[in-house]
């Protein structure tokens, strides 16, 4: 017999919510453990006690677990417990190696050895998809996203605004180490600051973003950036994006990924972005030389270039779309867990 673990949250006591969200669950732990309605012998579920709408068992008859008994109880009054949380226990004939537990929605942050442990690094060139993955993985795990290029842009931004040469080595690495460059959180979304200023909008202009890449060359900044990053990563479960996170930043991070996709690709999706916030006048071609020109230069530079770790999974995003690599991600953290 297999005893497989598993929980999920609902935004709002409703009888659809508890039946999506079960539904959800039980069909995630149906595919990661290769279920099917036969080999399911009971399930027992829990649930916090401000659910009261529904039993969640109604929904695994509906998910076809026709055979199994089923059981619901109401947990006791736990103070500091997650809130509106289904738990679930599902018992199945001998059919598995070894259970794979499925933690969902803010559940995932639920399990200590999930979540303490929870440092996921993305690095790769740009335009890969990694931003918009991050956010994903950020937000399926209730998790900080750090995106540390936005710190380098604003970098940048303090030279440009100073008519400092980043090329000017010694002068940009002064005006940097004068600079107070820093991040804040509003609604969970990462707001970035120069000197108090929210600069968000302003460095993801087309013509930062090879300005922060020369920037980005100088080991003074990159010092001050990482000791900033490291310390943002130390406090909590989160996931960064850029170049150097597995190699360098958080080179112990236990879930390493590499993205990447043809240059060609990453163009047309930073013409889209740039389009959609307006900046137009930009072609494909100049982009894509651009891109190119960024990535040989944050390839070759000296210090903490622009490279895969050993320990790191490469995803190829070129034929797939967001859902898809986050999927695919997920299941591999899944997998290590
Ligand atoms: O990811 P994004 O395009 O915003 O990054 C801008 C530049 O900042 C990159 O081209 C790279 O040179 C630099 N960068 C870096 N290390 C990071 C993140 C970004 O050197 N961790």
């Amino acid at each position: 017999m297999n005893f497989i673990r598993g929980a999920t949250t609902i935004t709002e006591d409703t009888p659809e919510e508890i039946r999506a969200a079960t539904e959800e669950l039980l069909r995630a732990i149906a595919r990661e453990n290769n279920l099917d309605g036969d080999s399911v012998r009971a399930i027992i579920f829990s649930t916090t006690q401000d659910i009261y709408s529904a039993y969640p068992a109604k929904a695994a008859r509906e998910c076809g677990f026709e055979k199994a008994a089923l059981f619901s109880a109401a947990e006791p009054l736990i103070e500091g417990a997650l809130p509106l949380c289904i738990r679930v226990m599902i018992f199945a004939e001998g059919v598995l190696q070894r259970e794979k537990h499925v933690y969902l929605r803010k559940a995932a942050a639920l399990r200590k050895d999930i979540s303490v442990g929870l440092t996921i690094a993305l690095d790769g060139p740009a335009g890969s998809g990694k931003s918009t993955i991050a956010k994903a993985l950020a937000a399926a795990y209730d998790i900080l996203y750090l995106d540390t290029g936005a710190m380098y842009r604003a970098c940048a931004l303090c030279l440009k605004r100073q008519n400092i040469s980043p090329d000017d080595a010694f002068a940009a690495a002064r005006a940097v180490a004068a600079a107070d460059i820093g991040v804040r959180y509003e609604n969970g979304a990462q707001r970035t600051l120069l000197d108090g200023e929210d600069v968000s909008e302003e460095i993801r202009k087309n013509e930062i973003s090879m300005m922060a890449s020369t920037v980005a060359k100088i080991g003074a900044v990159r010092e001050k950036m990482v000791a900033a990053q490291r310390k943002i990563a130390k406090s909590q479960p989160c996931v960064l994006d850029g170049r150097d996170i597995g190699t360098t930043v958080l080179p112990d991070a236990p879930f390493k990924f590499f993205i990447t996709a043809d240059a060609r690709v990453r163009a047309q999706r930073r013409l889209k972005e740039l389009e959609e916030r307006g900046q137009t006048g930009i072609d494909l071609e100049t982009l894509t030389r651009e891109i190119e020109a960024r990535d040989e230069q944050d390839k070759n530079r000296e210090i903490s270039p622009l490279r895969c770790a050993a320990d790191a999974v490469v995803v190829d995003t070129s034929r797939l779309n967001i859902e898809q690599t986050v999927a695919l991600i997920r299941e591999k953290i899944q997998e290590k867990i």
